[in-house]
Parts: C-alpha cells; structure tokens; sequence
C-alpha cells in the first residue's frame, strides 16, 4: 500500500514538473522554425499624440525597443477603408481606387459602402496588390483579421486565413485567433497577420478627441498590445516577431454649430452625391457640371471646392474614374451635412457626434501612429513623419517579397530597418 502511494506520488512529481516545463516554453514550445514574421496592428483613428494623453505602457515599452514617427501622415481622404488599404498596397487612394469609404464607379454604375458585404467582398473594387498577395505568391501563409481588402480575391489569390469583419467580436477573441494562427505548424503558420480594434476611433466619434471616453480608450487598446505580447511572450518569440503598430488617421473635434448643409447648395435634380462629412463626392449630372461647380464653390468660406484636376497634387486624387469631377472639403472642425440628418440632431432622433476625420492629411489632427519593434527593426530610434504609402515597401522588405510598384519613398525602409 505505501509502496502504491510512494509511486503515485513520484508519477504526480513527474507529471507537474512536465505541466510546469510546458507552460514555460507556451502551447507549442517556441517554433525553431519561425521565419521572419509581422504582426501588423491597427488601432482605428488612433492620433499620434494619444500615447502622451493616458498610461500606454505596452506602447512605451515597443518605442524603447524599435522605431516609432513623429507622426504617420494619412492619404487623401483621411477616412478608415481608404488608408488601410493604402497601408496594405503602397498605392494613394486615387490610385487603388477606393477612393473613399462610400464609392459610385461609373463605369459600372456600383456604389460601394463598407457595410455592403457583397461589395467588400467584390475584388472589382480593390486595385494594386496587397502585401498580404505577395506573400502568397511567395507561398508562404498570410492572415490578415478584419483588414479592408482582405475578404476579396486579388488575381484569384485569396489570404489563407482571414474572417469576414464582425465588429462584435471581442478584442480578447481577435487576439486569441491571431495567436492561435501563430501556433499552426510551419507550413500552415502564417508570417504576415493582421489585427484591428475599433476603441479609439468609436469614442473619437462619439466623444471628441480629448475626452475621457477617448482616453479610455487609448487604455484599451495598449491593454490590448499588453495581451498580444503576453501570449508571443509564453511562446518565447516576442523579440522573434516584427509587431507594427500603425493607425489610418487622426481625430479632429467637432460640434453642432459649425456645419455646412449640402442640400442649400446642391440638388438631386443636379447631381448625385456620393459621399459627404467632411469630404464632398458630387457626380453633376451632363449639362449641370458648372452650374454645381459655382454653386457649390460659393457656398460658404469654410468647405473648400475643386474640380477633379484642379485638386491639391499631393492628394495624388486627379486621375481615377471613380474620384468625383467635383470634390468639396470642409475645414478643419467644420462639417458638411444634409438637411436631413441637421433636423435629427435638433430634434434629438440623433446625437451629433463631437469628433471626425476624412479632412485634409496636412492638418495635425489628422496625423495617425506608426510605432514598429522586433528583430528587423532599429533600436530606439524616432524618426520624422512619413507618408502611409510607404509602409508597403517596409513591410514587402523583411518578409523578403518583390513588392509590386507603389507610391511610397524607399528611403523610409533604409531608416526603420536595420538592414
Ligand atoms: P470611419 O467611418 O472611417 O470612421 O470607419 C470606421 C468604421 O469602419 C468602424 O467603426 C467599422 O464599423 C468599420 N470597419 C472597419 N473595418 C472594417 C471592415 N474590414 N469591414 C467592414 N467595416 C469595417
Ligand atoms: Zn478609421
Ligand atoms: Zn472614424
């Protein structure tokens, strides 16, 4: 009998010392063959100036161990679909051609909206070539979650693993899938992963930039990096992994007084708008196109208004057919509205909200985040503010891809990488 017991308990001893090795070297143990790898993180709306407005630990600790900007400058129009997938192919908006998150294409007659899924989903849409298609073609794996772009095939290639954007997953269980993929055995483990939250940008809207909803926010989502690392951390490939932190634009405040209403300037009869708040797509119909351009132009001091070819050269936005002949702006904290939604608000059917973006990328409080570490990165080091066309060309370099040609500066790579 004690013999018995004598051996249970040194089986016991055995097995919690195996328990205990496990969990020290994570699920799997770390992979010996991890190839170079990217974990590219977006925090939707996340201004370059929130790491100094709340405790962002986890943020701090990835700018001491890598390369952060001054500030990401966003393309034009800073709106979220059109600078994701700028981020994802190197190629301005009016180049991809989602040139907006609400789109009419004229040759076809389609509108898109991110909430279409059948349009998400419909590769007519998105030009240029994603970073996550290169990596296929490479044949290696790629596994972009809730990316823009990344539910639709390109050239028939389809990421291995990706999701249809369900903005009710919880951030535990996105983090929780990604690291799930990392566990995957060589062949099927992806080197290219993406990740998005919501947080900064939903309190941004609702709340205004510098409110505590948004500081909140900024909480949670370097809580969520903290989660992210935690797990690369039990896997024992935390400084094995290239973590990319970046956002697709700022956050300006707005209010209920400062608007534009469209329908004072503009009639359906006229023309058709395809896009509006802050920016203005107006398609005149034939024979109308300067009588909508003078009215329009007329309007009011603070919505700037352009032809098609006359718009800023920097915004690279003259040449797509789906870029509007005509293409309004409002300043800075201004908002151009329909009569529709001004009488909601008065009547309290709605709440206005008190923060937006989609203005001008050369304003501060459009200017987004780029905070990058790991083993392909520089060590401590700031740089000053770049274009998000280029963070194709970065990506492309340390997953050791040809990248397809692209707007963004190859000087850029020379500085965040070490080689
Ligand atoms: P914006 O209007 O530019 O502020 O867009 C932000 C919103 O885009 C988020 O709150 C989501 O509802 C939506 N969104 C973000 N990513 C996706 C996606 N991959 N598919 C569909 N909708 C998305
Ligand atoms: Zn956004
Ligand atoms: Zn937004």
């Amino acid at each position: 009998m004690r013999r018995a017991l004598l051996i249970a308990a040194a089986i016991l001893v055995i097995a919690s010392s195996s328990v205990t090795l496990a969990l020290q070297r994570g699920p799997v143990g770390a992979p010996p063959d991890l190839q170079p790898t990217v974990i590219l993180i977006s925090f939707d709306g996340f201004r370059w100036d929130y790491p100094a407005k709340a405790p962002t630990p986890n943020l701090r600790q990835l700018m001491a161990r890598g390369v952060h900007a001054e500030n990401l400058i966003p393309s034009f129009p800073s709106k979220t679909f059109p600078n994701h997938y700028t981020i994802a192919t190197g190629l301005y908006p009016g180049h991809h051609g989602i040139v907006a998150n609400n789109i009419f294409d004229p040759p076809t007659g389609r509108t898109f909206a991110m909430a279409k899924r059948e349009e998400v989903q419909n590769p007519m849409w998105w030009g240029g070539e994603p970073i996550w298609t290169l990596v296929e073609r490479a044949g290696r794996a790629s596994a972009p979650l809730f990316w823009p772009g990344s539910e639709a095939a390109h050239n028939g290639v389809m990421p291995h693993l990706w999701k249809a954007y369900d903005g009710n997953v919880p951030a535990s269980a996105r983090i929780d899938q990604v690291l799930t993929w990392l566990d995957l055995p060589a062949p099927q483990r992806p080197v290219f992963i993406t990740l998005y939250f919501e947080d900064t940008d939903s309190a941004g809207h609702a709340n205004g930039p510098d409110s505590p909803a948004v500081r909140a926010a900024i909480v949670r989502d370097d809580g969520y990096l903290g989660a992210l690392m935690n797990g690369l951390t039990r896997r024992g490939i935390l400084d094995r992994v290239n973590i990319v932190v970046v956002s697709d634009h700022g956050m300006a405040p707005i209010d209920d007084a400062r608007v534009i209403v469209a329908d004072d300037y503009l009639s359906t009869n006229d023309a058709y708008i395809s896009d509006i708040n802050p920016t203005l797509g107006v398609f005149p119909k034939p024979g109308k196109e300067d009588a909508v351009y003078r009215s329009l132009a007329n309007a009011n001091p603070h919505l700037k208004v352009y032809r098609k070819a006359e718009t800023p050269e920097r915004w690279h936005y003259r040449d797509h057919p789906r870029v509007p002949p005509i293409i309004g702006v409002a300043d800075e904290g201004w908002q151009v509205l329909r009569r529709a939604t001004v009488d909601a608000v008065k009547a309290g059917t709605i709440k206005g909200p008190r923060g937006t973006h989609g203005y001008d990328p050369m304003l501060m409080s459009m200017r987004a985040t780029f905070i990058a570490a790991g083993p392909a990165f520089k060590s401590g080091v700031t740089v000053p503010p770049f274009e998000n066309v280029s963070i194709y060309n970065v990506l492309a370099k340390i997953l050791d891809v040809i990248p397809a040609p692209n707007d963004g500066d190859p000087a850029v790579a020379r500085s965040l990488l070490r080689n």
